[in-house]
């Protein structure tokens, strides 16, 4: 049996990343006031159709949708952002306090075309702010995302912002495309000429090289902003420019998700080849009240962490494997029992020991030692037992010294504790 196509295992061997990742994000969230949130992976598919929109790639084509035994028709989340909003309405968030912080980790499902980079579930760290329209949220939420990789030794990023303007605003820039996108319908593909009608803003996301092309010059939601959005804008940069967080404006940036309004950002890399963005962000006022709550301002955005992970391990940015502090050899039964209890408490003093529990010869068990890189190796042979002694073989100087086993624990604690490879 083979894992189906798009789908792959994280195996331990690649764990300590993640594990790395999470725990700074963690860290790091947790001091901008951020709450974790968990959500289920599977909502009702009008959930994703309604917030994240009927004309984009995600719903038309990309999300796994079926029907349950009821005939309900249910989704796999394709990003996080619909369902925290989902749960803010559900639970009534508002009504006790409007402003919210979230965050969570965790899979979602598209099937789109499996390569480097983009698989068909794979994970996001997701943050959501609610009930706060000010432009100072967006740049922090900026200046929060660029911290966390500096953290993580990630420099040669760029972060690109945009501005997607209003419901204000967003007529006008409509019209102005709907103009000039009406000379050049005969070099649009067949998904941009459907979504002329159905949502026009779309086409300029098409990745087609002859829509790119085709639509280079279309005018800017930037030269059709609102005096509120241009304001808003301007807030945005001056904060991140006072911050010293590096940005590019970027006027062809929309991004996959029709809920985005004003500020809109996408972190891109050059180490990905064509799957280029590690995060990306926006602004969505409009989408707590598309989803029945009360009109509520929203921001938040999503790290590809897979994509993080691969940025990293190419740029050889990986933490140092714990060595195994240490393996227990136990001679016989007498030993293999006092072994198992020693072990036990050892752990839950969080030392880390390995022991075998079968019968191997000494020269197997030495073996294995070395292979699991063990910092001290603990023989308990009959002899020494029977003088209630062990002896302790440090591996990495060979030297050998016999422990009395009434202050065993206490001796071993104080030793692998202060081991100078762990620290
Ligand atoms: P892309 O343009 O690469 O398709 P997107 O705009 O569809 O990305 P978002 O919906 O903004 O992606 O999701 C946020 C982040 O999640 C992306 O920046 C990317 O790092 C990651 N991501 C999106 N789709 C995938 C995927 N299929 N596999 C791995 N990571 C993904
Ligand atoms: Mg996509």
């Amino acid at each position: 049996m083979q894992t189906i196509r798009g789908f792959r295992d994280i195996l331990p061997e690649s764990i300590a990343l993640w594990q790395k990742i999470e725990k700074e994000a963690v860290q790091l969230f947790t001091a901008f006031g951020f709450k974790e949130i968990r959500i289920p992976v599977i909502e009702k598919t009008q959930l994703f159709a309604r917030s994240i929109g009927e004309a984009t790639d995600i719903v038309e084509k990309e999300m796994y949708t079926f029907a349950d035994r009821k005939g309900d028709l249910l989704t796999l989340r394709p990003e996080g952002t619909a369902s925290i909003v989902r749960s803010y309405v559900q639970h009534k968030m508002y009504a006790s306090d409007p402003v919210r912080r979230f965050f969570t980790i965790g899979p979602m499902f598209r099937r789109e075309r499996p390569q480097k980079g983009r698989y068909r579930q794979f994970y996001q760290i997701d943050v959501e702010v609610f009930g706060i329209a000010s432009a100072y949220m967006d740049s922090q939420l900026i200046f929060m995302l660029n911290e966390l990789f500096l953290r993580l030794g990630l420099t040669d990023l760029s972060a690109h912002i945009n501005s997607l303007g209003c419901q204000e605003c967003r007529p006008a820039f409509q019209t102005a495309l709907l103009n000039f996108i009406s000379s050049k319908k005969d070099q649009l593909c067949e998904n941009c000429l459907r979504r002329v009608d159905k949502n026009p803003l779309r086409i300029l996301d098409c990745k087609t090289p002859s829509c790119k092309a085709a639509l280079e010059n279309a005018p800017a939601t930037l030269d059709h902003l609102c005096k509120d959005c241009e304001d808003h804008f301007n807030t945005v940069k001056t904060n991140l420019k006072k911050q010293g967080v590096a940005f590019i404006e970027d006027r062809s940036l929309v991004r996959g998700l029709d809920y985005y309004t004003r500020t809109a950002w996408e972190i891109q890399t050059t180490a990905l080849g064509a799957q280029s963005a590690v995060a990306g962000g926006g602004r969505y006022d409009g989408l707590v009240k598309e989803i029945g709550g009360p009109a509520t301002p929203g921001i938040g955005f999503a790290i590809g962490f897979d994509r993080l992970v691969e940025v990293m391990e190419q740029m050889g940015n990986l933490p140092e494997e714990l060595p195994l502090d240490l393996f227990i050899v136990a001679m016989g039964d007498d030993a293999m029992e006092k072994c198992y209890h020693w072990s036990c408490e050892l752990n839950q003093k969080g030392i880390c020991t390995e022991m075998d529990f079968g019968s191997k010869s000494m020269k197997a068990l030495m073996k294995r030692a070395d292979k699991l890189n063990a910092q001290y190796v603990l023989i308990a042979g009959e002899t020494e037992l029977a003088q209630d002694a062990v002896i302790l073989r440090n591996m990495n100087t060979k030297e050998q010294v016999t422990v009395p086993t009434q202050t065993l624990i206490s001796e071993l604690t104080r030793i692998l504790k202060n081991n100078d490879i762990k620290k």
